[in-house]
């Protein structure tokens, strides 16, 4: 017998710089209507880039299908020239932003207390933060992997109170699953999302298991049921397999098949 799962998977979409603002609506569109038959039992959304976001929720406003910004910045207002406040995402219609993405903590000099101010400013307009860690080749090489992740979520997530961080999304990217067409063996995801889970668990008891966490680097439409198959993986965050209709579509609904028949 079929049975829904807690937390409520997510799959979310990042988009990075693909996509001119007419793309980013017909993609929008195109994965609103695939999955709509599907988004009962999992969220779904899609991360366009800040130019289309506005757009891109006017156009989903009534459908399940959520919006996703890839950023945001901690300040309401004030003198920062070229950044994006949490509010203003928040008032162009999304529901969640991905903040400490690894691009934004390698290319960008993004810190753990940055990305603890994203969350935290995320959380006070609304919004749902989607905290990135995950460790290097480097770091997983020399058996750095756990400590390392251990170390971004406790900064990323400290200052929290309890029932904000109750709120909040974990995603598990290793930096060198990103893109590289090289994931993590479901073994090997489960095992850092099991040790993000006891972590959690230490500070919020049994509401750690309301928290989702998710596994992203190089997940596809056929490997995302294996990963689904996983006690502490509660979705995905995907970047190249969220830019057509057809694989993020499929994606969505071989990772939701995977946790509604286990
Ligand atoms: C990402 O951008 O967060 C990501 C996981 O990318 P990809 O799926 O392409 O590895």
């Amino acid at each position: 017998m079929s049975k829904t799962r807690v937390p409520r998977p997510l799959f979310c979409g990042n988009w990075k710089l693909w996509g001119s603002l007419s793309e980013s609506v017909a993609l929008a569109t195109g994965v609103r209507d695939a999955t709509a038959s599907i988004i009962t039992t999992v969220d779904v959304a899609v991360g366009p880039g800040f130019l289309a976001l506005a757009t891109v929720a006017e156009k989903l406003k009534s459908s399940a299908l959520g919006v996703a910004a890839q950023d945001g910045y901690w300040e309401v207002k004030g003198a920062f020239t070229g950044e994006v406040a949490m509010a203003q995402i928040a008032n162009a219609g999304a529901r969640y932003a991905i903040v400490g993405h690894s691009e934004r903590r390698q290319l960008f000099g993004e810190t753990d207390a940055n990305v603890a101010r994203k969350a935290k400013a995320a959380l006070g307009v609304g919004l749902t933060p989607i905290i990135c860690i995950g460790e290097t080749l480097a770091e997983r090489d020399g058996g750095q992997a756990l400590a390392r992740v251990s170390s971004q979520l406790d900064g990323a997530t400290r200052d929290l109170p309890d029932a904000e961080l109750v709120k909040v999304v974990i995603a598990y990217e290793p930096v060198w699953a990103i893109g590289t067409g090289r994931n993590a063996t479901p073994e090997q995801a489960q095992e850092i999302h099991a040790a993000i889970r006891a972590q959690l668990t230490a500070r919020l008891r049994e509401k750690a298991q309301e928290i989702r966490i998710l596994y992203g680097g190089s997940v596809k439409p056929d490997n995302v049921a294996s990963l689904m198959g996983q006690k502490d993986i509660d979705g995905a965050l995907v970047g190249g397999a969220s830019l057509t209709v057809e694989s993020f579509a499929k994606l969505v609904k071989e990772g939701t098949s995977a946790c509604t028949t286990s």
